[in-house]
């Protein structure tokens, strides 16, 4: 669907996948206005497919495009090309616990001008495709890094939107990261390197020894992730008191060797909870040690993915229903 600073949105239309024909001057490609989010439709046991908070992504996409001088656009819309896209491909809907089809909305300024200002022609576009387990061989902790000189976002940039710069920005910390034997990489706040953000492409979260959750707030450099409040919820519907307030490398450090800290984990739409068994630098390390998955953590994974795949009951009516069974 094209957007238009005359027209508004229009032309909505549903085509085949293939290459699309872009200006060389369309300025998605000089000055990266561009935003994009994720999320997954599943097949249920009975054989439906039930799409997880659509409306969700729709909230935030426009909150990305503020920031970037995108348009908004209506949730209708998006929920909507969600659902057609989802129904036509629904042969593609792979069944099976951990498998998914991961959709890909996203939107690109697409003004044939080479201007420095914000474009007055936009193109919003969604594509699918199918997606296996994100761990093949199971759930294993991973490794982290912390990632001391090289930043992702910092005060007043676009670390709380979905845009393709902040991920442009994380590939070579990410690099960086795999060179150190980690899985993932860590984002601090650039000025204290202390100030915990969140990993290239999850939220964080450490669980004290009394259950309690500890997870950054959304502090203007992080990412709003769906999977971070569901999980909130989740916690708060078991009774655990949820902290979301400033966390440091140094109580995490301290904490752990303390015994007060007992696990750890990273969470997004893609790993939904990825155990995390240490976070290393190049002078410390801090370690849970042999142990394996955390209890809780392992505990929340249970609730979300049985909400998503239909074997636990959708109490907060996350899931819309896209297919009958
Ligand atoms: N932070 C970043 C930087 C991300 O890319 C993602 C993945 N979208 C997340 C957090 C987790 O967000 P969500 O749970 O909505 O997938």
């Amino acid at each position: 669907v094209v957007w238009t600073k005359d027209a508004g949105w229009h032309d909505a239309e549903v085509i085949p996948y293939g290459p699309i024909q872009m200006d060389p001057a369309s300025s998605v490609l000089h000055y990266g206005q561009e935003i994009f989010e994720g999320l997954k439709a599943y097949r249920r046991a009975d054989g439906s497919i039930v799409t997880f908070r659509p409306e969700a992504n729709a909230r935030r996409l426009n909150e990305s495009a503020v920031r970037l001088a995108l348009p908004e656009i209506p949730e209708e819309l998006f929920v909507a090309g969600v659902r057609e896209l989802v129904r036509i491909d629904a042969d593609w809907v792979p069944s099976g616990y951990d498998q998914s089809l991961y959709l890909r909305p996203f939107m690109i300024a697409d003004e044939s001008f080479l201007g420095v200002r914000a474009a007055e022609r936009a193109r919003f576009m969604i594509i699918a495709s199918p997606a296996g387990p994100y761990f093949s061989g199971g759930v294993k902790p991973v490794s982290i890094w912390l990632s001391r000189d090289l930043a992702r976002a910092g005060r007043g940039g676009t670390g709380a939107a979905k845009c393709g710069g902040n991920y442009a920005a994380s590939l070579l910390p990410q690099q960086v990261a795999a060179d150190n034997g980690c899985q993932q990489v860590l984002f601090t706040d650039s000025a204290t390197v202390d100030t915990i953000d969140e990993l290239g492409g999850m939220n964080l979260f450490l669980v004290r020894a009394d259950g309690t959750l500890l997870t950054p707030r959304l502090n203007g450099n992080i990412l709003d992730g769906i999977t971070r409040r569901s999980l909130i919820q989740l916690a708060k519907d078991r009774g655990h008191a949820v902290e979301e307030r400033d966390l440091t490398v140094s109580e995490w450090r301290e904490g752990v060797a303390a015994g007060t800290i007992t696990e750890a984990f990273a969470c997004g739409t893609a790993a939904v909870i990825t155990p995390i068994r240490q976070l290393k630098s190049e002078d410390f390390a801090i370690d849970f040690g042999e142990s394996g998955p955390g209890e809780l953590t392992m505990a929340l994974r249970e609730e979300l993915t049985g909400i998503q795949f239909g074997t636990r009951e959708d109490r907060h009516g996350w899931l819309s229903q896209i297919t009958e069974p």
